[in-house]
């Protein structure tokens, strides 16, 4: 039998439901035997669980889901199995919340101006607040201070919908917080080439995350991959969940391709769905070569 493993998910450090440790507790129910916490442009949850796995039947592989720029696209890579005590990593998230931070009072305005009975600071203050509630109701063990806050979008469309500007978070995005919508709010992140170069650097791994999401055309994927690779970045996440019919074999013939490491991961944010769920995942194609035995070939497990 195949070991379950999931390589991204999500917690209250950035824009899940559950606290990480809520989410290690139902990983080890889930039967998972390794997992990574991978918050968007924070290491806060991952360092306060770091403490709390040893009592787990469940191997933590550290971890973080970097938000960059190729072209003017949004991409996500995550980092796996850096060295949380290592400097420069330290460093390179703080410079991540700090964008975070200031896209946080950008995305504010911008609201501000289409909500014309709102003032930037109310749209923001109202974001923090719907962060600080889901840590507060998942589990009063984990609350950030304020200068960890990762506030990203999806707590702008819970303040949204708390305000009845919207029926739901989806109609959020789609009305007002799509990238184009914002107008241009992805320049705060760093460039994908220097994200993946710096996480080549620490000695961890680049994956990139739901290669399918971006809606790229066939010829634009592969040029990513190929700039991805060029770049230091060495696997590609081919199993998540929910896929499309031939999706993961098409992107394990990728892998095989441009000689990367398929990656499986759940993308967990909450349970609302049986069909996403932490370490329910397909199998990779036969023949692609696993993140996860690199990973112990190199030591970082
Ligand atoms: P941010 O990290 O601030 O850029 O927000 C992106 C996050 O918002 C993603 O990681 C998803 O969890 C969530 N998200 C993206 N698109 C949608 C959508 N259409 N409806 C609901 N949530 C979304
Ligand atoms: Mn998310
Ligand atoms: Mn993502
Ligand atoms: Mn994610």
């Amino acid at each position: 039998m195949s070991q379950k493993v999931d390589f991204h998910c999500h917690s209250t450090a950035s824009d899940g439901a559950l606290s990480p440790l809520q989410v290690l507790s139902r990983a080890a129910e889930q039967g998972v035997s390794c997992l990574a916490l991978t918050d968007h442009d924070t290491l806060a949850g991952t360092r306060w669980l770091q403490k709390k796995a040893q009592s787990f039947p469940v191997r933590l592989v550290p971890g973080c889901e970097i938000s960059c720029t190729w072209g003017r696209k949004e991409i996500h890579v995550l980092a796996l199995a850096m060295d949380l005590d290592h400097p420069p990593v330290t460093a390179f998230i703080d410079r991540q919340i700090e964008a975070r931070r200031q896209r946080s009072h950008a995305i504010a305005a911008r609201l501000a101006a289409r909500l014309p009975q709102y003032s930037a600071d109310q749209c923001l203050g109202g974001a923090r607040e719907e962060a600080w509630k889901a840590q507060r109701d998942a589990d009063a063990d984990f609350v950030l201070p304020e200068e960890q806050l990762q506030i990203g979008r999806p707590h702008f469309a819970a303040w949204m919908q708390r305000e009845a500007l919207v029926p739901d978070r989806r109609t959020a995005f789609e009305r007002y917080l799509k990238n184009r919508q914002l107008g241009g709010i992805e320049h705060h992140w760093r460039s994908m080439q220097e994200t993946v170069a710096a996480i080549d650097s620490w000695n961890a791994m680049a994956v990139l995350a739901h290669p399918h999401r971006y809606r790229l055309t066939a010829t634009q994927l592969r040029a990513l991959i190929k700039d991805f690779v060029a770049a230091g970045g060495q696997g590609l996440e081919v199993v998540t969940c929910r896929q499309a019919p031939g999706e993961r074999e098409r992107l394990g013939a990728l892998c095989q391709q441009f000689d990367l490491y398929g990656s499986m991961g759940s993308d967990f944010h909450a349970p609302v769905s049986e069909y996403v769920e932490l370490g329910r995942l397909a199998p990779l194609p036969a023949g692609c070569p696993c993140v996860m035995s690199q990973l112990q070939e190199r030591n970082l497990l």
